[in-house]
């Protein structure tokens, strides 16, 4: 198990985006739990929304007095190739696991579950991570599993897998009730959507005449319309589809701009394979730009498109969350996301977006948004709001908080 080097953050700076009334609720929920020993541990610690995440939420759980830290689990590349199916699976598609890639995944969690530190209260993200407690890993911790899947198609097999290592937490976290599946037997269950954190160089605030500079220099024309999305190169995250909508916007609007932008995260294994079905689909078409983190799109990058956006879209077929929608908001531009998993928990359709379920639809609102100035002016604004008051880190951490205070009073039931 790796121990990922953190930035310090103070709780200070956020009184600005989230008010002083939600960080002194962090500062007085924390303050029981002063010492207490937090492990966080995943899968990597860069790319994808849960690393996103924990780069803020871990020393923000410092500043505020725990004693926190986040490891990642150490494994071959053929784990991740395990464990991205499982994802696969858990989010609907009908694949089945070997014996030796159940061996595989056993065996992974159980070395690393050998070289696990100590802690008072241990947080396990996603499956890569859930078998560590079952495998060796308890210590006389309390142990929560924070899943960020989508779980409303799981495939039965690939659950029932799962299911026995995800029992053993003393409490699991879901996004929303919905990916609570019926037969889970565990003591407690949260239901905590994630959240942003406003202070990034991702998500503060960077003058227009940067992002437009950024921009141009990618290749694309920043006085053009321009559609974004900000995703990992993956099938559920649909970017054939958005290159699809983005053709039947241009047969009405010549001169629409499509970026998509993905890091290849080191546990997604499919990244570079779908890079280049997208890149193929595109098919060198002016106009379209896809970038990835090997063209030097880091997180100012990916603020200067999301804020350069006349409209985001997030096309998702399946979505845990979708941290993207709310950086999108935060910025002040309309999303158009897919209808599923935590999108519409932030975007409001005919609000600060629109929810489609299909390229004709996402292409009709994208024409509508690009037609109207004074919608996305309005959208933006309530987007902006939506996410001020739900999705900021303030608000994760105190649930946090929250859920450690209740697992060490031992307390009954949620
Ligand atoms: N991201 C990034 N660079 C990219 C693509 C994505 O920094 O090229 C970030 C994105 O801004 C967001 C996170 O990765 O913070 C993706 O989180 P999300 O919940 O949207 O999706 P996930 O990848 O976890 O499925």
């Amino acid at each position: 198990m790796q121990s990922v080097e953190l930035t310090p953050r103070s709780l200070d700076d956020y009184v600005a985006a989230a008010g002083g009334d939600a960080v002194d609720e962090v500062r007085r929920t924390a303050a029981a739990l002063s010492g207490a020993r937090v492990l966080h541990i995943n899968a990597t610690a860069y790319g994808g929304g849960v690393a996103e995440i924990l780069h803020s939420l871990v020393p923000l759980m410092r500043d505020a007095g725990l004693d926190a830290s986040w490891a990642v689990v150490e494994a071959e590349p053929a784990f991740y190739d395990v464990t991205k199916k499982i994802h696969n699976a858990l989010q609907g598609m009908a694949l089945e696991l070997s014996a030796a890639e159940q061996e595989l995944f056993v065996e992974t969690q159980r070395r690393n579950a050998a070289t696990l530190p100590q802690a008072d209260l241990v947080v396990a993200h996603d499956p890569q991570t859930v078998a560590l407690l079952a495998l060796g890993g308890a210590h006389g911790a309390r142990w929560t599993w924070r899943c960020h899947i989508d779980l409303t198609a799981a495939h039965p097999s690939v659950w029932e897998f799962m299911r026995p290592f995800v029992e053993r937490h003393d409490a699991a976290i879901f996004t929303m009730p919905q990916f609570v599946q019926p037969d889970l037997r565990i003591n407690r269950v949260e239901i905590i959507p994630p959240a942003i954190d406003p202070t990034t160089p991702k998500n503060r605030e960077l003058p227009r005449e940067q992002s437009a500079e950024i921009v141009r220099h990618h290749g694309l024309d920043p006085d053009r319309p321009l559609l974004v999305q900000v995703s990992r190169f993956d099938p559920w995250k649909d970017p054939l589809g958005v290159i699809d909508a983005f053709r039947l916007v241009r047969a009405e609007v010549p001169d629409v701009q499509l970026a998509m932008l993905g890091s290849l995260a080191h546990d997604d294994p499919e990244g570079a394979a779908f890079l280049e079905r997208t890149l193929a689909h595109a098919d060198g078409e002016e106009g379209i730009r896809c970038l990835t983190n090997l063209d030097g799109v880091g997180d100012r990058e990916v603020s200067a498109f999301q804020r350069a956006a006349t409209v985001i879209i997030q096309k998702s077929l399946r979505e845990g969350f979708g941290l993207v929608v709310s950086e999108g908001l935060w910025k002040r531009v309309p999303v158009i996301g897919g209808n599923c998993g935590g999108i519409p928990l932030q975007v409001i359709d005919g609000v600060n977006g629109y929810l489609v379920e299909s390229v004709a639809e996402c292409a009709q609102r994208a024409l509508t948004l690009l037609r109207d100035p004074a919608l996305r002016g309005r959208m933006g604004d309530a987007g902006r709001e939506r996410v001020r008051q739900n999705f900021l880190i303030t608000r994760n951490l105190r649930d946090y908080l929250r859920l450690f205070t209740a697992l060490r009073a031992g307390s009954a039931a949620a």
